[in-house]
């Protein structure tokens, strides 16, 4: 029997970029990927690439919303 943790989590993440997107997104509208993961910890929204040390240190290259770890 297939059980999910339930999670109050509205976003899933994308496994390639981390972008956080809908749970009902199928495509990445960041990178195109198709991967996604709900077991993620910590968000960040990132505005401006250029001046974010935190988009810095995760590789973030667009402005948007990210988790900041994959799994558990
Ligand atoms: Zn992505």
């Amino acid at each position: 029997m297939a059980y999910r943790r339930r999670r109050r989590v509205y976003f899933k993440a994308c496994v390639k970029c981390k972008l956080l997107v809908p749970l009902n997104a199928e495509v990445c509208p960041n990178c195109g990927g198709r991967d996604f993961s709900e077991d993620w910890t910590g968000m960040v929204v990132v505005f401006d690439v250029e001046s974010s040390e935190v988009a810095k240190r995760l590789n973030i290259t667009k402005p948007g919303r990210y988790a900041i770890k994959l799994g558990a």
